[in-house]
């Protein structure tokens, strides 16, 4: 039985993936080389959001980031090795990963459900954190652009 922290706000298309149907994506599209590569651990750092799956799959000192979406029977997916339109042996080896070791995966909806119990500073804390390892999340969150114009009126001087 799989537990509350695994399964919690967990998409029940995700679910519902079998071991079978991704042993036939495998055989369609990676020649079972997606087996072979989550048997060799190299999917680390898996998620899992509502219906999302994400990984980062290690070779020969590359780093791939592996997003999968599951809606009903139709899954789709992003992989940065840039193998485009096509399914690759990362997105093959993330959904074995998620088959065997669903246990593993981060839950954010649970993660968030932790963060509601943080107060201020330890939220602030977490942020930090998040916008150091990339400034880039800043414009999630709503960043000010320097060299957008509405900067002046935000300082009150056209006031
Ligand atoms: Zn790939």
């Amino acid at each position: 039985m799989r537990g509350i922290e695994e399964t919690f706000d967990v998409s029940k298309d995700l679910l519902n993936i079998t071991e079978r149907e991704v042993s036939l994506l495998d055989q369609e599209v990676s020649n079972g080389e997606g087996w072979t590569s989550y048997s060799r651990g190299q999917i680390v750092k898996p998620t899992v959001f509502k219906n999302k799956l994400s990984g980062l799959f290690y070779e020969h000192f590359h780093e791939f980031a592996v997003e999968i979406q599951v809606n009903g029977a139709e899954i789709s997916y992003r992989c940065s090795c840039g193998k485009n339109g096509s399914m690759c042996k990362h997105v093959v080896a993330l959904l074995y990963c998620w088959i065997n070791d669903y246990d593993g995966f981060t839950n954010i909806s649970y993660s968030i459900e932790e963060f509601k119990k943080k107060n201020k500073e330890e939220l602030l804390e977490i942020l930090t954190r998040i916008f150091i390892k990339d400034p880039q999340n800043i414009h999630l969150v709503g960043g000010v652009d320097p060299l957008d114009d509405d900067i002046d009126d935000a300082d009150g001087m056209f006031n």
